[in-house]
């Protein structure tokens, strides 16, 4: 092809992610199973739900079900080995992540990595946060507006020219939020992404997930706990220790009617039921 087409094109596909709006994330899963070696045992099994554009959702299970190898499938970061380890179709947007260019993906997904220094390089705050909107080629002002705003939606503003070495754990983990939210994409998913928060960063996540709610993302809050962040998504899906999909449904109605199971799972905390003990009421274990 000629320079001069080839420019051609890349700019209309800028002008394409330039004019994107955030919005419009679609997901389907349609009997997904995933085995991490061809002799070991399935991971996640026979895994079906969809998403439409603009869902938020929350994905609960017990450690080790696989809630974060389903987000890495999602984000073509686990691909589809020769071995066929993965089975079953996964649509993003229409295409399978496994079969998707690595751009296309990032301009889709953005997942935030339960672990926030799997994805970060240590360097300054608003460097890092650079990194994907740059990796894309976006457009200088393109990409000065999108780091300013994620900056702003994360809360770090005033720790731009710190070096994440110098951030607290949360800060870390506000700076993975940030650097996904710089892409835009119209589809998040948050894996565990609130563990090394406090109860005022949380509050501030949950109020950012709102926020991006309102703006039409699709969004997945990946978690081992059903506190309170993570049943303000209207959807819960449910996952138990084997990787099979137990519940999906509205999360008010799954939090009313199935709190044994959710118990069970250990998604809530056990029971406390109240012993009267000599006329002093007390806090069974
Ligand atoms: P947690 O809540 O503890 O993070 P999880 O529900 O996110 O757990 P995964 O991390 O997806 O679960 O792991 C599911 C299973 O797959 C676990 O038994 C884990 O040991 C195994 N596993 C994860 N990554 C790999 C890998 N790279 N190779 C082999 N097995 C793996």
């Amino acid at each position: 092809m000629k320079t001069g087409a080839k420019d051609k094109l890349l700019k209309e596909e800028l002008i394409t992610v330039e004019s994107e709006s955030a919005a419009g994330g679609a997901l389907r899963l349609e009997g997904v199973g995933y085995r991490y070696k061809p002799d070991s045992r399935p991971v996640l099994d026979e895994i079906s739900f969809s998403l439409k554009p603009g869902e938020w959702v929350t994905i609960a299970g017990p450690s080790g079900c696989g809630k974060s190898t389903l987000a890495r499938i999602l984000a073509g970061d686990l691909p589809r080995a020769g071995g066929g380890l993965r089975t079953g179709e996964v649509m993003v947007n229409g295409i399978d992540p496994a079969d998707a260019k690595i751009a296309e993906t990032a301009r889709t997904i953005g997942l935030v990595f339960q672990d926030p220094d799997a994805q970060l390089v240590m360097g300054r705050v608003e460097d890092e946060v650079a990194f994907g909107p740059e990796n894309l080629c976006l457009p200088p002002e393109v990409i000065r507006r999108q780091v300013a705003a994620a900056l702003e939606e994360a809360g770090l503003e005033e720790r731009r020219r710190d070096s994440i070495a110098e951030l607290s754990g949360g800060g870390r983990q506000r700076t993975a939020i940030a650097s996904v939210l710089a892409l835009e994409t119209p589809i998040l998913v948050l894996d565990e992404a609130a563990s090394n928060l406090d109860a005022a960063g949380r509050r501030r996540l949950q109020e950012l997930l709102q926020r991006l709610h309102r703006q039409g993302r699709t969004l997945l809050v990946v978690t081992g706990r059903l506190d309170e962040l993570a049943l303000a998504a209207p959807r819960l899906i449910v996952l138990d220790e084997d990787g099979h999909l137990v519940q999906d449904g509205p999360s008010d109605a799954l939090l009313r009617e199935e709190r044994p199971l959710l118990r069970q799972l250990g998604l809530l905390p056990a029971e406390q039921r109240v012993r009267v003990t000599g006329g002093s009421p007390s806090m069974e274990p």
